[in-house]
């Protein structure tokens, strides 16, 4: 029998999974990867192959009351027809918040449950969707090893001073300070600088995770010193629906003279600001760009993200004392060409020169010239919490016989 372990990313009404081989001491080797989407009305289940053949797909119509729940015991039926000589042994689920006390990943127990719960505030629109699963699988599969892998952990390298707002200490104590997220992302880059070189593994490096969400990380011999992303997902730069950073005074004017709730206020600046905001038009980078020649607020919409893209990195040169190496990632860094030749384009100043042909052919290096290189390296972050959840449980084998 070889172990296995399925890898969860639960979000509002959506169920990410991915299904690696966990044989001995060999990286975890991905199997079938797929998606539940519109859970809670008429949901839609996909899986695919590995390689991305698809091998299985399912309808539900809206009447059928098919949420996580039903999902999760889906996929775990679904996964005990296919499987053919593998057993699954434990599941790792994405968690976007980790607080002050995680580290790093940890076995799931009821005492983990209660912290992680105790964090929902500090992420209201995300830590429930990412702790529900891990709930089911307690009541349904009561013993089956679960381990929770952390946005925020990556960034506990960072100084008390680089995760520290100016607010009165009583604050800092109930847990308000930057805390960073996309961890697990920048966790993955981390781990394959070496490939690209030792410069860039032992060097400074900007990692620039440019996705629907989208942060910046300034890491030193792979560790995160600086990060765009603070309290909440929020922070930094425009994201697709997400404002990015914004004079906290904005907020008060919301609420005070525009007479928003708190939670109309949240909408705003999670749901209908950011690209979307900006253009009025689509948060979809390839929507904008497709409008940009002819559609002004396309245009300034693109306009700002790479602005701010651009000043953030300079700031966080200043944070590293220099540059050896930027990488773009994610779903507009690792396929939008244009974005990356305009911000390259607006670091000349920091020794950065455009390889326009790499760059047209997703490099992976995209600069020329001895001075700090640019590089195109896709993000893995389901790889990580797979890697995680075995470093956690160890030898996969002895999770199968108890
Ligand atoms: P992610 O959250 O990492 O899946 O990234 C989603 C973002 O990537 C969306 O804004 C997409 O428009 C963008 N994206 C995906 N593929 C492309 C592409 N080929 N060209 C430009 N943007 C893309």
């Amino acid at each position: 029998m070889i172990p296995v372990l399925i890898v969860l990313n639960a979000g509002s009404s959506s169920l990410k999974f991915q299904v690696y081989d966990t044989p001995d001491s060999a990286e975890p080797r991905l199997v079938w990867k797929g998606l539940y989407e519109g859970l809670g009305g008429a949901a839609h289940f996909v899986v695919r192959h590995a390689g991305g053949a698809d091998l299985d797909e399912r309808l539900w119509t809206s009447g059928e009351e098919f949420g996580h729940e039903e999902a999760l015991i889906h996929l775990i039926s679904w996964l005990r027809e296919h499987q053919e000589g593998r057993k699954l042994a434990a599941i790792g689920h994405r968690v976007v918040h980790g607080g002050q006390s995680f580290s790093g990943p940890v076995l799931v127990d009821d005492s983990v449950v209660q912290a992680l719960e105790a964090l929902v505030p500090l992420a209201p629109l995300h830590q429930p969707h990412n702790l529900e699963p891990i709930r089911i699988v307690r009541r349904r599969l009561p013993g089956m090893p679960q381990v929770a892998c952390f946005d925020t952990a990556f960034h506990q390298t960072q100084s008390d001073i680089a995760t520290l707002f100016a607010l009165p200490r009583e604050m800092r104590d109930r847990g308000v300070r930057r805390y960073g997220f996309h961890g697990l992302s920048y966790d993955y880059i981390s781990s394959v600088l070496k490939d690209y070189g030792p410069r860039l593994a032992k060097g400074r490096v900007i990692v620039a995770h440019l996705g629907n969400g989208a942060s910046l990380c300034a890491l030193n011999n792979g560790a995160s010193v600086a990060t765009t992303m603070g309290f909440s997902a929020l922070d930094g730069l425009p994201m697709g629906t997400r404002c990015g950073a914004v004079d906290a005074g904005v907020i008060f004017f919301m609420l005070r003279e525009m007479r928003l709730s708190p939670e109309e206020a949240e909408s705003v600046l999670y749901k209908k600001s950011g690209l979307l905001g900006v253009s009025g038009i689509s948060n979809d980078m390839r929507v904008l760009r497709s409008k940009a020649a002819t559609d002004v607020n396309a245009r300034r919409a693109i306009d700002l993200f790479v602005y701010r893209i651009t000043r953030e990195i300079g700031s966080l040169v200043a944070a590293l004392g220099g540059l050896d190496g930027l990488v773009f990632t994610a779903g507009i860094g690792e396929n939008d060409a244009a974005t990356r030749a305009e911000v390259i384009k607006g670091l000349g100043w920091a020794g950065l020169t455009l390889d326009e042909a790499a760059n047209h052919n997703a490099g992976p290096r995209i600069s020329l010239g001895s001075g700090p290189t640019a590089w195109v390296i896709p993000t893995n972050e389901e790889l990580v919490i797979a890697r995680q959840t075995r470093g956690v449980l160890g030898d996969m084998r002895s999770k199968l016989a108890s």
